[in-house]
């Protein structure tokens, strides 16, 4: 470990500074940088991995199945999971827990067509090609939001194949929240019976908990599987995330699984045994009503933040519930500078617990500045 010639010490010196200068500006991806994690430090010079099932025993006792469950557990008591059917594990991010959910839905209606808005994350797409499934893009509203009349229409034509929504709460536009409540009674008036609701709640899976009548999702609202990042409002050094699905549908596919011989019921073979440490370390420390209290924090930066650039005459907006402000697309220069997110003519900043008042008015500042010279 001594053999680094001078220059690669260099290098690590100066990508360190780099990583800690861009973290200084970064506003355009909602990833929290407030943490503190020094204490679980000793935990890295161990390769801690939790290889299978968290809730089966394995002979790879180097793990952290023990808080995983706990993590799980309090991830399902937020999303009001029944506590005999549910079942999860601690994954890599959001993107493999909504591949979880595709995967669990796709073997349990083989058939089924999945529906999705304009806004869905741009992963979900490479899921559907990896698991070659079926989907049918739905247009969006202003919003973000999916339009459930033309959802309605594209569904009447195709009432034989089972549904299948891949819905967004909280886009990574617009944060929007596709609404599950209304996807049900839409099945209702269809008179389907036979479909499943995946959400993936990356970014608002932790932050629509802690808001009094925000809009629900949950497993109580009718969800079958819920994929949330870890790395993004909790925070994380490390990319994580939780999935949750019902733990009936999971035993079926375990047995179809136990036939084949060949897969286990992650979706991967060795995974991380730090993550789930952190969050265990995370949810502990902060607490529901740590998080409600960050969450309120963060909107009230949210609406600053928007009434400023309403000043400014950025056209901003923001949905309900959302901590991203939306706004016209600043100049190349902003966008570079924090990190911003440019889709065609608009762009959003995304209020962490991280991103400061200071930062804020800096951005702010930056923006006037640009207007002023333009
Ligand atoms: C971030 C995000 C994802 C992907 O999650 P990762 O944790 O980056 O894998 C998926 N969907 C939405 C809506 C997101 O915001």
């Amino acid at each position: 470990m001594f053999n680094l010639s001078k220059e690669d010490i260099e290098k690590i010196d100066h990508m360190f500074n780099e990583v800690q200068n861009a973290s200084k500006t970064f506003m355009g991806y909602p990833c929290n940088q407030d943490f503190d994690y020094d204490r679980l430090f000793p935990f890295l010079e161990y390769t801690v991995n939790n290889i299978g099932d968290p809730y089966i025993p394995t002979h790879y006792r180097l793990n952290s199945h023990t808080l995983e469950r706990e993590v799980l557990d309090f991830f399902a008591g937020l999303m009001h999971a029944d506590k005999d059917n549910f079942w999860g594990y601690v994954t890599n991010g959001g993107t493999e827990g909504n591949m979880y959910g595709l995967y669990l839905a796709r073997e349990l209606y083989p058939e089924g067509i999945v529906y999705h808005s304009q806004d869905v994350h741009y992963s979900i797409t490479k899921s559907f090609r990896v698991l070659r499934m079926k989907n049918i893009m739905i247009r969006s509203q202003k919003n973000g939001e999916i339009d459930y009349d033309d959802l309605k229409e594209t569904i009447h034509i195709r009432r034989e194949v089972p549904p299948i929504f891949l819905l967004t709460i909280g886009t990574t536009m617009r944060a929007a929240i596709d609404n599950v409540g209304k996807i049900r009674s839409m099945m209702e008036e269809l008179a389907i019976t036979e479909y499943y609701i995946h959400c993936d709640a990356a970014l608002s899976g932790m932050i629509l908990p802690f808001i009094d009548n925000a809009t629900p999702f949950d497993f109580a609202a009718g969800a079958d599987s819920i994929s949330v990042s870890g790395h993004k409002f909790i925070g994380c050094p490390i990319p994580c995330g939780v999935v949750l699905a019902k733990k009936k549908n999971v035993d079926k596919i375990s047995k179809f699984v136990e036939y084949v011989g060949t897969l286990d019921t992650t979706l991967t073979g060795s995974r991380n045994g730090i993550s789930p440490i952190f969050l265990w370390y995370a949810i502990k420390n902060i607490g529901v009503d740590g998080f409600k209290k960050k969450v309120s924090d963060c909107l009230e930066r949210a609406d600053y933040a928007l009434a400023e650039l309403n000043k400014l005459g950025c056209n901003a907006w923001k949905n309900d519930f959302a901590t991203t402000v939306v706004f016209d697309r600043p100049s190349q220069d902003i966008i570079n500078k924090w990190q911003l997110a440019p889709q065609g003519d608009i762009s959003h900043i995304i209020i962490m617990p991280s991103v400061t008042k200071e930062m804020i008015d800096e951005f702010l500042d930056d923006i006037k500045n640009a207007k002023n010279k333009g």
